[in-house]
């Protein structure tokens, strides 16, 4: 039968890791150079279509600096699901990204589906997080994983996707 959704969504990471850009190219498709840092957290909706359901995401997109962070669970409790994004371009956003997935672990929702997202793929000249190392913890954390560009759209609306496949149906 057909299925509609409502699913809690969460964005978590490093300030400057492109959680912002990755909702802005989801939700209006669009993409600014110089995107706004988050102040706090925003609120966005999506629905998508799967086979065989309607998801609406309620995405909350947070502000990932650390004098924030004890705000985080406020926006992790009681969701569906969690893309942690990190930029390939910086080992402390992997870093820190591996931090929110201990922190899920331990604290969120243990049926919560889990991305991870290694953005600004765009950016290979720049490169410092292999995508390999990152495919392999994410399979050893129970996670998926795609690197995205919020960029180019790569991959965008395919994490969104695919969490709306993994989402337990009723
Ligand atoms: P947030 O702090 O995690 O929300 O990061 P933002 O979405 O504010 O992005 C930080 C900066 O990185 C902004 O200047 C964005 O334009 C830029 N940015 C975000 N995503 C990408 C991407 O996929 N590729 C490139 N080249 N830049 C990006
Ligand atoms: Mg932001």
């Amino acid at each position: 039968g057909h299925n509609n959704l409502n699913a809690k969504l969460v964005l978590l990471g490093d300030m400057g890791a492109g959680k912002s850009s990755l909702v802005l190219r989801f939700v209006k498709g669009q993409f600014l150079e110089f995107q706004e840092s988050t102040i706090g957290a925003a609120f966005f909706s999506q629905t998508l279509a799967v086979n065989d359901a309607t998801v609406k995401f309620e995405i909350w997109d947070t502000a990932g600096q650390e004098r924030y962070h004890s705000l985080a669970p406020m926006y992790y409790r009681g969701a569906a699901a969690a893309i942690i994004v990190y930029d390939i371009t910086s080992a402390d956003s992997f870093t820190r990204a591996k931090k929110w997935v201990q922190e899920l672990q331990k604290q969120g929702n243990p049926n919560m589906v889990m991305a991870l997202a290694g953005n600004k793929a765009d950016l290979e000249e720049k490169r410092k997080v292999t995508a390999e190392e990152a495919r392999a913890y994410a399979e050893e954390n129970g996670l998926f994983f795609m690197e995205t560009s919020a960029k180019t759209a790569a991959n965008v609306n395919d994490v969104f996707h695919e969490i709306a496949k993994r989402l337990p149906r009723a």
